[in-house]
C-alpha cells in the first residue's frame, strides 16, 4: 500500500491558516532553494500550476495564488505524527519521502474486515487528528501501488492486480510509469516506443542493450513486476544509512541547478537523519550521466552530522568537476551511511512538547508571509490591529 498526502505542504499551510480554504495556494519560490513551485492547492492546479514550474510562470498562469514559502519544521513534525497513525494500521512502514509511505498491509487488513475498511480508519483518523488528507493505492508490488495512488487524487483509494495495471496503464504514454521524465521518454521514443504497452513487447535483452541496469528496470515495470519487500524503521536502522535520489526531468548541465538538486536531497536526508535522532559519519552522492553511466563518491567526515549544510557542501565537493560543464547528469542522489545514534535528541521525544512544536510551525509560516509581503499581509485570527 502507499499512501501519499494530498497536496502537502499546501494542505498544511490550509489547515494552519482557514483563511486561505478555498484559494489558490503555491508553496516554494524559497530563494534559498529552487524558484519553483513545491506543491500546491487543488484550486492552484486548476489554473494549471503544478510542481516543478517556475515560480514566474505559476504567479502568470494564477495571479491571485498566495505564495508562501513553506516551513519545513512543520511538516516534518506532520511527517513523524503521520507515522504515528500509519503504524497502527500495519508493521511494516516505509517512509519514501516527507509525504509518502510504503505499507505492508498483507494480512494486516484481516483485522479491519477488508481493505477498504482499513483504509477508510485510516484516512478518517488522519483527517481527524491533522485535518489533512491521502490518497492510496494498493498493488502486489511497490512501484504499481505507486502509480495507482496517483490515479484518483485527492482522497483517492485505488486498488490494482497487475491485469487491471495493464489494462490501465499499457495505453498510456511511456512517463507514466513513475520515474519516467522527458528525457528518457524521448530516447524510448527514438527507439519507436510511445506506449507503456510498446515497452512491454520488448524482451528484457532488448532494453538491456539500450538502457543497461535500467532496461532491467523498464522491462520489470512494464509486465508489472518489482519489489515488494517493505522495510520498517527498525530494518533500516540495520542497514545504517539512508539516500535519496532523484530523475532529473530533463537531463542538466547548469551548475546551479546540480547544486540546488543536492542541496534539495541533503534537505531531504539530513531531516530523515534528524526524525530519527542518528548522525551520520559517512556522506555520499550518486551521478547518472546522461549516457547512462553511475559513479558513487564518498567521504567520511570528522564529526558526525545531521546538518543539511555540512552534508550539502561534503556532496558538493564530491561531485566531479566533469558534471555539469561537459557532462549532463540525469539522476543525483546523496546518500548517508555510518550512522550512529544522536543520544541528546533521543531522550527529547519529538512528540512531547506537542503544543510548543505547532506553535512553533504556525509562527515559522506567519514569519514567512510576513518577510515576504509586508507585516500586515497575514493577521492572527481573533486580533483586530
Ligand atoms: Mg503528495
Amino acid at each position: 500500500m502507499h499512501v501519499d498526502m494530498d497536496a502537502f505542504f499546501a494542505a498544511f499551510e490550509t489547515r494552519n491558516m482557514p483563511r486561505l480554504k478555498g484559494k489558490p495556494v503555491i508553496v516554494g519560490g524559497d530563494p534559498r532553494f529552487r524558484s519553483v513551485v513545491s506543491t500546491c492547492s487543488y484550486e492552484a492546479r486548476e489554473f494549471g500550476v503544478h510542481s516543478g514550474m517556475p515560480i514566474k510562470k505559476a504567479k502568470q498562469l494564477c495571479p491571485e495564488a498566495v505564495i508562501i514559502s513553506g516551513t519545513l519544521r512543520g511538516y516534518v513534525y506532520t511527517s513523524a505524527l503521520l507515522q504515528k497513525i500509519f503504524s497502527n494500521y500495519a508493521p511494516k512502514v516505509q517512509p519514501i519521502s516527507v509525504d509518502e509511505v510504503v505499507m505492508d498491509i498483507t494480512g494486516c487488513f484481516r483485522i479491519f474486515g477488508t481493505v477498504e475498511n482499513l483504509v477508510t480508519q485510516m484516512k478518517a483518523q488522519i483527517k481527524k487528528e491533522l485535518d489533512i488528507s491521502c490518497s492510496v493505492g494498493i498493488a502486489p508490488v511497490r512501484i504499481l501501488a505507486k502509480m495507482a495512488s496517483g490515479e484518483n487524487k485527492p482522497d483517492g483509494l485505488t486498488i490494482i492486480d497487475v491485469d487491471d495495471y495493464k489494462k490501465m496503464f499499457y495505453p498510456r504514454p511511456v512517463d507514466a510509469i513513475w520515474g519516467i521524465g522527458e528525457a528518457t521518454k524521448k530516447l524510448l521514443e527514438k527507439i519507436g516506443l510511445y506506449t507503456v504497452g510498446d515497452i512491454a513487447k520488448k524482451t528484457e535483452k532488448e532494453l538491456k542493450a539500450y538502457f543497461g541496469k535500467y532496461g532491467t528496470f523498464l522491462y520489470m515495470v512494464s509486465q508489472g513486476r518489482g519489489v515488494s519487500k517493505v522495510h520498517s524503521f527498525e530494518e533500516r536502522l540495520d542497514e545504517k544509512s539512508m539516500s535519496h535520489e532523484t530523475t532529473l526531468t530533463v537531463d542538466i548541465n547548469d551548475i546551479d541547478k546540480i547544486y540546488s538538486t543536492l542541496l534539495w536531497l541533503s534537505d531531504k536526508v539530513s531531516m530523515r537523519l534528524r526524525q530519527g535522532s542518528f548522525l551520520a559519519r559517512t556522506i555520499s552522492v550518486k551521478i547518472r550521466s546522461s549516457d547512462f553511466e553511475t559513479i558513487t563518491r564518498d567521504k567520511t567526515v570528522s564529526h558526525p552530522t545531521d546538518q543539511c549544510k555540512l552534508i550539502f557542501e561534503t556532496a558538493k565537493k564530491l561531485l566531479p568537476r566533469k558534471y555539469g560543464p561537459s557532462v549532463k547528469v540525469r539522476l543525483l542522489g546523496v546518500k548517508v551511511s555510518n550512522l550512529i545514534e544522536n543520544e541528546e535528541n533521543r531522550q527529547l521525544s519529538l512528540l512531547e512538547d506537542d503544543v510548543g512544536e505547532k506553535m512553533s510551525a504556525s509562527s515559522e509560516a506567519i514569519d514567512s508571509i510576513r518577510n515576504r509581503y509586508g507585516s500586515s499581509a497575514i493577521k492572527l485570527a481573533g486580533t483586530k490591529l
